[in-house]
């Protein structure tokens, strides 16, 4: 297993809550900041990554759900389809699992690595990637989907052997 090149940052780091900037212009900054990103998503075994949780407010995301690696710069959802409800987890909050309904299917448009506008059609797990890793981008988080007791007695109605 390969060394993870950039730390994640962790709840309640505050960086997770920022609002990331679109990218202007996609320059080799950006394309070593995604390399790091995809390395660093592979060697934590997560299926998605954003720059937020590597410290970094602009709006990459890379996601791996086993049928190809995605890299997305200022990514837009232009229609979503149909919903499904499945337990997530994220990197950057290790301990906890929430249950998140998201579209089952969407059309998302964004920039690939040499600044050309592409769109997509994606469905199932990596469509929930996708839409985990924009909540991210936007300063959202899992738990902001847990009904307001549950954050605030995270023990409510959860099987205690979690972690
Ligand atoms: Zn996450």
């Amino acid at each position: 297993m390969k060394e993870s090149p950039l730390e994640i940052k962790t709840y309640p780091d505050p960086v997770l809550r920022k609002k990331a900037q679109d990218v202007m212009k996609v320059t080799d900054r950006e394309r070593r900041l995604i390399n790091d990103m995809v390395e660093t998503m592979h060697a934590n075994q997560g299926i998605g990554l954003a720059a937020t949780q590597v410290g970094v407010a602009k709006r990459i995301s890379v996601m791996d759900a086993g049928d190809g690696l995605l890299k997305m710069i200022n990514p837009v959802i232009l229609e979503k389809k149909g919903a499904s409800l499945l337990e997530e987890g994220c990197l950057s909050m290790p301990a906890r699992q929430v249950e998140i309904e998201r579209a089952e299917e969407l059309s998302v448009s964004f920039l690939d690595e040499e600044g050309k506008r592409t769109t997509k059609n994606l469905k199932g797990l990596i469509a929930r990637a996708v839409q985990h890793e924009i909540d991210h981008l936007n300063g959202k988080l899992i738990i902001d989907y847990l009904p307001w007791y549950k954050r605030v007695f995270p023990k409510i109605g959860e099987v205690q052997c979690l972690q």
